[in-house]
């Protein structure tokens, strides 16, 4: 049994964003094979990031990164960055019935909207 294609990981490696291949080879470095992480560190290498950069880019995402009790990091649920906050919402049954809370983790990206203000800043009031 072989669990592990190193030429199709070697094909996604090379076609990854460089912002995942950070990702993967910091804060979910635990869960990598030592094969694939040796692949996406020569990628990132090869695209010119440097040791001290991957250090930086780890230690900015566990800075805004949820941990889990076992000291791995919390994965938004739309995607694979690391989830930044979280929120109790509503498990809905078909989409229609609210059934429990569940909490769903999300990364910067797809967080719940801010509120127009910042775009709207109020009109200046009065005077
Ligand atoms: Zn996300």
């Amino acid at each position: 049994m072989r669990g592990f294609d190193l030429r199709k990981v070697a094909e996604f490696i090379r076609r990854a964003d460089t912002e995942e291949l950070l990702d993967r080879v910091t804060i979910y470095r635990d869960g990598m094979e030592p094969a694939a992480l040796d692949l996406m560190e020569g990628e990132l290498d090869r695209r010119g990031i440097s040791r001290e950069e991957i250090a930086e880019h780890g230690e900015a995402r566990w800075e805004s990164a949820i941990r889990l009790p076992d000291g791995t990091a919390q994965r938004c649920n739309y995607c694979n960055r690391p989830a930044v906050m979280r929120q109790r919402r509503w498990h809905r049954v078909f989409g229609l019935v609210p059934i429990f809370p569940r909490v769903f983790a999300y990364c910067a990206t797809h967080g719940p909207k801010k509120t127009k203000d910042d775009a709207n800043p109020p009109a200046d009031a009065g005077s």
